[in-house]
C-alpha cells in the first residue's frame, strides 16, 4: 500500500471542540430560561469555558478519571453544556438520564451504568428522590440550584462543586475512548446503553455543519427543543459548540407559549423537536398569530413521522419550514434528512418531504427481507431497514443478549420497516412491532395515522392492530377528535385516501393519545388498553362497510 502523507492519527475527540469553545468561538453564547416570568441568564462560551474549568477540577479532585461514569439528571441548560464537555475531556462518561423513565428503569440504568456520582437540577430532585435508597453505586448527588436537596444524600450544591481554581491540564484522551452514553428504551426487557466514542461524537457534530444536514453555522442561535438526554439533543448541543454558534436553552419551560416568546426574543434561527412539540406551538401559533418568528429558518423535526397536516400549516400559515430527520438513540443519532432533490416541485417535492430523507453522508444504509437478502432500490420493496457508518452504534453496553438481536454482519437493525427509492430517500412505513398484518398482506400504521390527521378535526390518531378471526388482525383508529366526529366520517375522509382494504372498520375515540418518555405516541400503551378492554371500540355498521 502507498500510504498517504496525511495526519490521520489527529485525534477526534472533545478536547477539540472546547478547544474552540475557548479560543475561535468565545464569543458566542449560552441563554438560559430560568424562571417562568421569562428571566434568564447568559454567558459567553469564553465564560463557559472558564467554569467547564473550574468543574473538571471539582470532579477531579472527587477522584473522577478515565472510564467512570457520571449521570446528569437534567433539562436543557448552560450548567448541562458544562457537564458535556468537563465530563468527557477528562476521559470520564457522560451519563444522560431520561428524566421520564419509570422508576424501576431508573433505578435500573444507574445502576446498570454504575454512575458515581449523579448531577440533579433542583426542580427534578423529587423524581430522583423516589429511587434513590435503590441506587447502589452513586456517592454523590449534585444539586444545579438552591432549592430542596430532599432526601438525596449526600448532596452538594454545583457552585461549591466547582472549584475555586480551574484544572491544570486535561488528560490526553485517546479517540475511541468513551465519551458519552444513552439508554434507550428497548422494546422487550430493560433499556439499552449506547455508548458514544469521543471520534463518533466529533464526527457527528461536525456533519450537523452540513447544510445537506442540519446546516448549523457559527450565525446561528440554536434552540434545541429536543432534549438533552434524548441521543444527546440530536448533535446541536457538540454542533454549536464545534461551530461557534449560540445556544438558547428552555430549561424546564417545554410549553408552546414560552417557548415561541423564547424564538420571538432571543431571534432563534435553527431549533430542533419531535412533532407532537410542534403540533402544541402551531395551535399556539394560530391562536397568536401575531407572534414574530420570522427569524426561524432552520427546523428540523423527527423522532416519528411528521405529518403533512403539521408541515403544511406551519409553513402557509406561520412561515416556518420543518425539515423531516431520521435517526435513533443508536444512530447518534442523524441518520437521514428530508431535503428534497433539486428541481423536484409541487406534489413530488412534498412526497421527497414527508419522506424520512435521504441517507445522510458517511452513513449507509440498507433494506433486507425476512430471509436477510439485500432488497432493490425502487422505492416499492419494503424490508427491515439496517445501515452501518462511523456514528453508527457496534452494540449496546454490557448487553451481549441485546447486541446479538440488534447487530448483525456490521450493520444495526433498527427495526423499522422501509422503502428505499433510486435516489436513496427512505420511507418508513412502519416499526416491526407496529406492522398490521391483515389477510397476510401488511398495512401501514403510519401511512394510516397521517391521513387520518389530515381531518381537520383530527387532532391526534395513533393506529393500532386488532386481532381479527378472519384476517388475523385488521387496524384500529384512536382518535382525538375535536369536534363532533363518527366512525362513518373518518371512513369517508379515509375512502379516496387509501385502499379500501386498509380503511379501518373500527375506531376508538379517545382524550389523548398516550405519549413515550420523549414525546412519541406510545402505542404499546394503547394495545394493552385495547388488551384490558379499556378502550371503546366502535365498529362501522355491516352496511357502511359494504
Ligand atoms: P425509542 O425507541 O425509545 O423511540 P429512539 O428515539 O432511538 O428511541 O427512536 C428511534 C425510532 O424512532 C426509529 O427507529 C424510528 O422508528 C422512529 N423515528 C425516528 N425518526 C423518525 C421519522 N422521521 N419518521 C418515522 N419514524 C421515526
Amino acid at each position: 500500500m502507498l500510504r498517504g502523507l496525511m495526519q490521520d492519527d489527529y485525534p477526534l475527540t472533545l478536547g477539540h471542540v472546547l478547544g474552540r469553545m475557548r479560543t475561535l468561538n468565545a464569543g458566542a453564547e449560552i441563554v438560559t430560561l430560568r424562571e417562568a416570568d421569562g428571566a434568564r441568564t447568559r454567558a459567553s462560551f469564553g465564560e463557559v469555558v472558564g467554569r467547564i474549568d473550574r468543574l473538571a477540577a471539582g470532579l477531579a479532585a472527587h477522584g473522577i478519571g478515565e472510564g467512570d461514569r457520571v449521570g446528569t439528571f437534567a433539562w436543557n441548560s448552560q450548567e448541562h453544556v458544562e457537564l458535556y464537555m468537563a465530563i468527557p475531556c477528562l476521559g470520564a462518561v457522560l451519563h444522560t438520564l431520561n428524566i421520564r423513565l419509570f422508576p424501576e428503569q431508573l433505578a435500573y440504568v444507574i445502576n446498570h451504568a454504575q454512575d458515581r456520582i449523579v448531577f440533579v437540577d433542583d426542580s427534578l430532585v423529587p423524581l430522583l428522590d423516589r429511587v434513590s435508597d435503590q441506587l447502589t453505586t452513586v456517592e454523590l448527588f449534585v444539586i444545579i440550584g438552591d432549592g430542596p436537596a430532599g432526601n438525596l444524600h449526600p448532596t452538594v450544591r454545583y457552585e461549591e462543586f466547582l472549584a475555586a481554581e480551574p484544572i491544570d491540564a486535561y488528560p490526553a484522551v485517546e479517540e475511541r475512548s468513551a465519551a458519552a452514553l444513552c439508554y434507550t428504551s428497548g422494546t422487550t426487557g430493560n433499556p439499552k446503553g449506547v455508548m458514544y466514542s469521543h471520534r463518533s461524537t466529533v464526527l457527528h457534530a461536525f456533519s450537523t455543519g452540513l447544510a445537506e444536514a442540519l446546516g448549523v453555522t457559527s450565525a446561528d442561535r440554536v434552540l434545541p427543543i429536543v432534549p438533552q438526554f434524548h441521543a444527546n439533543a440530536w448533535g446541536l448541543v457538540h454542533g454549536s459548540c464545534l461551530i461557534g454558534a449560540s445556544l438558547v436553552m428552555p430549561g424546564r419551560f417545554l410549553q408552546a407559549a414560552p417557548l415561541a416568546e423564547l424564538i420571538t426574543s432571543e431571534r432563534v434561527t435553527l431549533s430542533g423537536a419531535v412533532p407532537t412539540i410542534w403540533m402544541d406551538l402551531l395551535r399556539h401559533l394560530d391562536a397568536h398569530p401575531e407572534t414574530d418568528t420570522s427569524s426561524l429558518t432552520k427546523v428540523v423535526c423527527g423522532g416519528a413521522a411528521v405529518p403533512r397536516a403539521l408541515m403544511e400549516p406551519l409553513e402557509q400559515r406561520h412561515g416556518i419550514t420543518l425539515v423531516q430527520a431520521w435517526g435513533m438513540t443508536e444512530t447518534s443519532p442523524l441518520g437521514s434528512v428530508a431535503h428534497p432533490p433539486a428541481g423536484s416541485t409541487g406534489e413530488e417535492r412534498w412526497s421527497y418531504r414527508l419522506s424520512q430523507g435521504k441517507i445522510a453522508p458517511l452513513v449507509e444504509a440498507r433494506i433486507v427481507a425476512d430471509d436477510g437478502t439485500p432488497l432493490p432500490w425502487d422505492g416499492a420493496s419494503a424490508g427491515e431497514l439496517q445501515v452501518r457508518g462511523p456514528w453508527i452504534a457496534a452494540g449496546y453496553y454490557e448487553d451481549p443478549q441485546g447486541s446479538v438481536e440488534k447487530f448483525a454482519d456490521g450493520w444495526l437493525r433498527t427495526g423499522d420497516v422501509a422503502t428505499i427509492d433510486s435516489r436513496g430517500y427512505i420511507r418508513i412505513t412502519d416499526r416491526t412491532k407496529d406492522i398490521i398484518k391483515s389477510g397476510g398482506e401488511w398495512i401501514s400504521s403510519v401511512e394510516l395515522e397521517n391521513e387520518l390527521m389530515a381531518h381537520p378535526a383530527v387532532r391526534e390518531a395513533a393506529v393500532i392492530a386488532m386481532p381479527d378471526e378472519r384476517y388475523t388482525e385488521r387496524p384500529l383508529g384512536c382518535v382525538v377528535a375535536e369536534g363532533d366526529l363518527s366512525v362513518e366520517d373518518l371512513r369517508a375522509h379515509l375512502s379516496d385516501r387509501v385502499a379500501k382494504w386498509w380503511i379501518p372498520d373500527a375506531f376508538a375515540f379517545i382524550d389523548e393519545v398516550p405519549k413515550t418518555s420523549v414525546g412519541k405516541f406510545d402505542k404499546k400503551v394503547l394495545r394493552a388498553r385495547l388488551t384490558d378492554g379499556e378502550l371503546e371500540v366502535q365498529t362501522a355498521t355491516e352496511a357502511a362497510r359494504g
